[in-house]
C-alpha cells in the first residue's frame, strides 16, 4: 500500500526521460516502475504530464529575520514552490542579523521552521569579521560559505579582501566545505563607479558601464588562483557573462575544484531591456550584452555551467525608485520563474535537454552541495518533485507571483511549460494556484556535518 502513485507520468532524470508509475511511502519515493499494480490512498493521472525533481534554488535572499518588509521567508518559499521548488539555500545577508556565527545561524534556522512552505538549508558568511567562526557554522551544518570580493551593498556585510579569501578559504578547506564567491573586482567597479558620479552620469547606461564583463574576469581569475592554492572548494555565484563561464570552465578542466552558477535573468534579458524594466532588472554583476548572453547560452547548452540559481533578491518598491540609477536597489526577484525561464527558452527555443534542465536545478546542487537523499527522482530519495505541463503557455501576472512586492522583470513575459504542482516530501505544498506549506520545514544539513 502507497501513500501516493502518480500514473503514467513522463519521469525527468539526468540521465534520461521515461515513462513510469512513481509510488511514495511517508517522504520517500518507495517505487518507480512501468505499472506498479499496489494500491495507494491517493491516485493522479499524470498522462501527458512531466515530473521533474524539486528545483533546489542554491541563491535566494528571502531577508528574515531583520527585512521581512523586502520578502520574508514565507512569501519568498511560497514563491519558490509554485515555481516547482522544493528547497532554497538563504544567503548568509540581507537579514539582520547576518549568518556569521551560530548564534545567529540558530535565529534563522528558528524564523525558517516558523514560516518555511519548504525545505531550506544556510550558507554562512565569510567576512574579515568572522572567520574565527567558520568551525561553529560548519558544525550547525551551513552548506559553505559565501564571500563578496566586491562592495555588498549592506555596510554590515563587508566584503573579503584577498587576505580574508585566502584565509578563509584555507579554513573552509580544510572544513571539507566550499566558498562562494561574488566575483567583481571591488577596486575597479568602485573607480568606475567613482568616476561616471562624479561626473554627473547617473542614468542606467552608466551603472552598466561601470561594471564591465572585464571586472568580472578579474575577480573570477583571482578567485580562480586563490582557490588553486589553498585546496578549497569553490563556488562562483551569478557568472553573468559567457566569457566567465568559459574563464571558469578552462580552469575546472585543467583541475581546479570549481562549481559554476549563473541565473535565469542573464540568459532571458540583456541590458537594453533596462530601457523597459528599469530598476527592476538592476543587479549586479548586471546584466550583459547580447553577445555575452548568447555566448552564456551556448556554454549552458554544452554543459558547461554546473548549476542555476535565481538570485532572488528583492525590496520594497520605493527602492526601485529615483532618478540615480546608482543609488537603487540592485537586486531581481525571480525565484518563482526558473525553471519556466529554462522551458520556454532553454527546451522550447535551444532545444536545451530536460535532462539537463533536472540536472542544473536538481541532481548537480545535492551532488555539489553534498545533500542526502536529495535531487533526483529515485527509489529512496526525498518525494520532491513538480509536476510541469510542457506545452501550457502563459504570460506571467501580477496576481500569479506570490512575492510580497509584487515586481519582477519577467512580468508580462510569455512562458512555456507551467508547474501544476509542487511536493515536499510527499506534501502537496503548491497545487491549483494555492499554497499548504510542508509540515516541519527541515534545515538540510551537508553529509559533512550530519
Ligand atoms: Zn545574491
Amino acid at each position: 500500500m502507497f501513500d501516493l502513485i502518480i500514473r503514467k507520468g513522463q519521469i525527468v532524470h539526468p540521465e534520461g526521460v521515461f515513462q513510469a508509475d512513481l509510488g511514495v511511502w511517508d517522504d520517500k519515493i518507495a517505487q518507480i516502475a512501468e505499472e506498479i499494480s499496489e494500491p495507494a490512498h491517493q491516485e493522479i493521472q499524470a498522462e501527458g504530464l512531466h515530473i521533474f525533481p524539486g528545483v533546489i534554488d542554491v541563491h535566494v535572499h528571502f531577508n528574515e529575520p531583520g527585512r521581512t518588509d523586502w520578502e520574508g521567508i514565507a512569501t519568498g518559499s511560497a514563491a519558490l514552490a509554485a515555481g516547482g521548488g522544493t528547497l532554497f539555500f538563504d544567503m548568509p545577508l540581507n537579514s539582520v542579523p547576518c549568518t556569521l556565527d551560530a548564534e545567529n545561524f540558530d535565529k534563522k534556522v528558528a524564523a525558517m521552521r516558523a514560516s518555511s512552505v519548504t525545505d531550506f538549508a544556510l550558507w554562512g558568511g565569510l567576512t574579515p569579521a568572522n572567520l574565527g567562526h567558520l568551525p561553529e557554522l560548519a558544525e550547525r551544518g551551513v552548506i559553505g560559505f559565501k564571500a563578496f570580493m566586491s562592495n555588498s551593498g549592506l555596510p554590515e556585510f563587508s566584503h573579503a579582501d584577498d587576505a580574508t579569501l585566502y584565509e578563509g578559504m584555507k579554513i573552509a578547506s580544510r572544513l571539507g566545505l566550499p566558498v562562494a564567491v561574488h566575483a567583481e573586482s571591488d577596486v575597479l567597479t568602485g573607480y568606475f563607479t567613482q568616476k561616471l558620479r562624479s561626473q554627473g552620469k547617473t542614468g542606467w547606461r552608466d551603472y552598466l558601464a561601470s561594471r564591465p564583463v572585464f571586472t568580472e574576469l578579474e575577480a573570477i581569475s583571482r578567485a580562480l588562483i586563490l582557490a588553486r592554492e589553498t585546496g578549497c572548494k569553490l563556488h562562483i555565484v551569478h557568472i553573468s557573462s559567457g566569457s566567465g563561464v568559459v574563464l571558469a570552465a578552462e580552469a575546472k578542466a585543467s583541475g581546479v575544484d570549481v562549481s559554476l552558477e549563473t541565473c535565469p535573468h542573464y540568459l532571458a534579458f540583456t541590458g537594453e531591456d533596462l530601457e523597459r524594466s528599469g530598476a527592476i532588472g538592476k543587479c549586479a554583476p548586471p546584466l550583459r550584452s547580447e553577445a555575452e548572453r548568447d555566448l552564456l547560452w551556448a556554454e549552458v547548452l554544452r554543459g558547461a555551467v554546473d548549476i542555476i540559481g535565481s538570485d532572488h533578491s528583492p525590496s520594497p518598491p520605493s527602492m526601485k525608485q529615483g532618478d540615480d540609477f546608482f543609488a537603487l536597489w540592485g537586486g531581481i526577484s525571480g525565484v518563482q520563474s526558473t525553471l519556466a525561464v529554462l522551458l520556454t527558452e532553454g527546451w522550447h527555443r535551444l532545444s536545451l535537454p530536460l535532462e539537463g534542465v533536472a540536472r542544473m536545478l536538481a541532481d548537480t546542487p545535492a551532488r555539489r552541495f553534498e545533500l542526502n537523499g536529495k535531487g533526483r527522482l529515485e527509489v529512496g530519495y526525498d518525494a520532491d518533485f513538480a509536476l510541469v505541463d510542457l506545452h501550457e503557455s502563459f504570460s506571467l501576472k501580477r496576481e500569479d507571483l506570490f512575492y510580497r512586492h509584487k515586481q519582477s522583470p519577467y512580468l508580462g513575459k510569455p512562458f512555456t511549460g507551467r508547474v501544476k504542482e509542487t511536493w515536499v516530501r510527499g506534501q502537496k505544498v503548491f497545487g491549483s494556484g494555492k499554497i499548504s506549506p510542508v509540515k516541519g520545514p527541515t534545515l538540510i544539513r551537508p553529509r559533512s556535518a550530519s
